[in-house]
């Protein structure tokens, strides 16, 4: 027997082989059993997906000579006749090809002849594409149709049949067929045509086939036909791993594997096309992707990795290039030309271009944090355990308490606090103990940090204060330890962490306060309750989400730490903080306390001198100032706040100080802040009373004014 399509081998022959129209074919098969047929029916949908099958089987069922419920026998003569295609009883017309009012009168005179079976049936295929003439004659026809005919009108566009024919018609809806149908359908068709076919080859087929039953048995025929799986498959999905990777290299490498293995440019293009729009689907609408299981995790994959400004540029330059294919002079390259504009985006100056490039970045930059992150907790953890016997002697350099002490100290007793009246020696007073410290670190929550604090301060003992004392104090910032002309040598190191910091100064911080922990933990393996490791678990747990640029409700700079707590201790009216506790408090701390305003006018400002008790802080003009005097009171009351006692302060003029890039540049660390615009922080620029004319004058020198402007 000559070598028969498997579309047609396996077209149905009876209303159940129908797949996945049950409730088309439930209708018509009742209809039929009930004597209840109409006389014209519409089928309308997808190519591929039965409906001439259908109006076939409904021949067979109008004429069989031993029909079962409305079903077909399939073996009666005039059955066999109409799969035979020989039947009088059916006569097509392809509406596509002979769309004239000829070959509808023609038709139309045949169904008023006699019949040699029971009942006639005129297929009219693709009914949309008829004619307004052919139409008009059909419709009539349709108004008076002879007893012994039915018509089915079969359409994949509905919308485009007149309506006045619609309406006289039974109207059905064929649908596409379910990804998990059609695998079953294709596994029984190769089982029964006795196809070894891959399970990948069935994939394939039943992506090619896209819903239509019709398409995936071509496309499975084809597969079989090349020995194997689909080879364009692997292709495409080599294609579209290179739009994932951004490897332009691979993509076009894709698009010659599939031409060398003799695919054509358009259906690759296609193939592609589809392939991105199924990741798409399955980013914006998971249920939506008709694939087999594997094939929909990889594509799903695939679509993550590409993101969705990436898939949806892909998908409109693919798309654009199967537009453009069908008069390219050389199809290859203009797909090639569009895979290079997808993988290159640096390439391309279009607006989804850069939103793609955009989006990758902040992709990239997502995971990089991610992976920060992971990489610095596992420490923090390990450490945090350890550190928990260290408590008392604990005093990390590394940590960067003063935040999380800061929390604290006001609350801690005088009486713990050594040297109250000496602020600067006070570093060590509070600060103290491990837990506290861990607890510091995190920046976050005060009430941890409390419980900790206590029972070191309250008397553990002097050495453990003491120690403390050096430890803290040259984390208190270096500054603030130096300045004081503390010894406190290790501090320095994890002091580094800026007491402000963005993430990377937060991770640094958090390592240099691990490693300190740690290393406490071996010196001292003592008491430790369980408190304070909790604390700091918790500390360490909330960190993260703590965001150190912002210290939490009431930041306090390093240095200021310890000497605050101190004053609280017991100087009243104590003396001013020096220039290094004022600097050191000042972008990360003080700033971000003042309201947006005063914050944009103040961030010109830097500390340059305490003379008298006063804070002197210079602005770069005497603009800047005067606004800055405005506000004065309102940084002296946030000033005094975190210090915990009265700072006022003197605004002077330094243009250098702007000249330096604004006074929140006393560290590094605080790039951060800088880059922050407020866009309440803008002020109006000073008002210019001169004409448009005078300024160009100026502009350039020696022009003169002819004439009136
Ligand atoms: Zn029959």
């Amino acid at each position: 027997m000559a070598f028969q399509a498997l579309y047609r081998r396996y077209r149905p022959q009876r209303f159940r082989e129908v797949k996945g129209q049950e409730h088309v074919v439930a209708a018509l098969r009742n209809a039929v059993r009930d004597d209840a047929v109409a006389h014209a029916y519409l089928f309308s949908g997808p190519r591929g997906t039965g409906k001439t099958s259908t109006a076939r089987i409904l021949a067979k069922a109008l004429n069989c000579e031993d029909l079962d419920e409305g079903e077909p026998c399939g073996v009666c003569e005039p059955c066999r006749a109409v799969e035979a295609g020989t039947s009088l009883a059916v006569t097509e017309l392809d509406a596509a090809s002979n769309n004239g009012v000829e070959a509808v009168r023609d038709l139309i005179q045949r169904a008023s002849l006699g019949t040699a079976g029971r009942t006639k049936v005129y297929i009219v295929d693709e009914v949309h594409m008829l004619s307004n003439a052919a139409s008009n004659a059909l419709l009539k026809t349709l108004e008076e149709p002879p007893g012994h005919v039915v018509f089915v009108l079969a359409t994949t566009d509905p919308h485009k049949v007149l309506p006045t024919i619609r309406s006289r018609t039974q109207h059905f809806d064929f649908r596409l067929l379910g990804a998990s149908l059609l695998t079953e359908h294709l596994r029984e068709v190769a089982a029964d045509a006795g196809l070894e076919v891959a399970a990948a080859a069935i994939d394939s087929a039943v992506r090619k086939g896209d819903g239509s039953a019709r398409d995936a048995l071509s496309a499975l025929d084809q597969i079989v036909a090349s020995g194997g799986a689909g080879e364009e498959d692997a292709s495409v999905d080599e294609v579209v791993e290179g739009l994932c990777e951004r490897d332009t290299a691979r993509a076009l490498g894709g698009v010659a594997l599939a031409c060398a293995s003799g695919a054509d440019p358009r259906s690759v293009a296609a193939a592609i096309a589809a392939h991105l729009r199924d990741g798409l689907l399955s980013l914006m609408a998971p249920d939506l992707v008709s694939l087999p299981d594997v094939a929909r995790e990889r594509v799903a994959d695939q679509a993550r990795r590409l993101g969705p400004a990436a898939l949806v540029r892909a998908l409109e330059a693919v798309g654009d290039a199967v537009l453009a294919l069908p008069n390219a002079p050389d199809p290859r390259v203009t797909l090639e030309v569009a895979l290079v504009k997808v993988t290159r985006p640096d390439a391309d100056t279009a607006p989804a271009a850069i939103l793609e490039r955009l989006e990758h970045l902040e992709r990239r930059a997502r995971e990089m944090t991610t992976a920060a992150v992971e990489a610095t907790s596992p420490l923090v953890a390990a450490p945090a355990e350890g550190a928990q016997p260290a408590g008392p002697p604990a005093p990390a350099p590394g940590l960067r308490p003063p935040v999380g002490v800061e929390g604290a100290s006001p609350t801690i007793e005088p009486g713990s606090v050594p040297a109250p009246g000496d602020p600067s020696a006070g570093g060590p007073g509070p600060v103290p103990s491990g837990p506290s410290r861990s607890a510091g670190v995190p920046g976050g929550p005060a009430e941890p940090a409390q419980q900790p604090v206590r029972p070191p301060s309250g008397a553990p003992d002097a050495g453990g204060l003491d120690q403390a004392g050096t430890a803290s104090a040259p984390r208190s910032g270096g500054a603030a330890g130096a300045s004081q002309g503390r010894p406190s040598a290790p501090a320095g190191a994890p002091a580094g962490g800026a007491p402000t910091g963005g993430k990377a100064a937060g991770a640094r911080e958090v390592l240099g306060a691990a490693r300190g922990r740690r290393d406490e933990a071996v010196a001292t393996p003592p008491p430790a309750p369980q408190k304070p490791a909790l604390g700091s678990l918790g500390a360490t747990r909330g960190r993260r989400p703590a965001s150190p640029p912002t210290p939490p409700s009431r930041p306090e700079p390093a240095p200021a730490g310890a000497p605050p707590s101190a004053v609280d201790g017991g100087e009243a009216g104590a003396a001013a903080p020096d220039l290094v506790q004022l600097s050191g408090a000042w972008a990360s701390e003080v700033l971000p306390q003042l309201s947006s305003v005063s914050r944009g006018r103040f961030s010109t400002g830097r500390f340059v001198d305490v003379v008298e008790g006063s804070a002197v802080l210079a602005l770069p003009n005497a603009i800047m100032r005067d606004k800055c005097e405005e506000k004065r009171p309102e940084l002296e009351r946030v000033l005094a706040l975190h210090f915990g006692r009265p700072v006022p302060v003197r605004l002077t003029v330094d243009p250098s100080v702007g000249a330096e890039g604004g006074g929140a540049a006393t560290r590094p660390g605080d790039a951060e802040h800088e880059d922050h615009i407020d866009l309440d922080d803008l002020v109006d620029a000073p008002g210019d009373a001169r004409t448009g004319i005078d300024r160009l004058t100026e502009a350039f020198p020696g022009a003169e004014v002819l004439g009136d402007a």
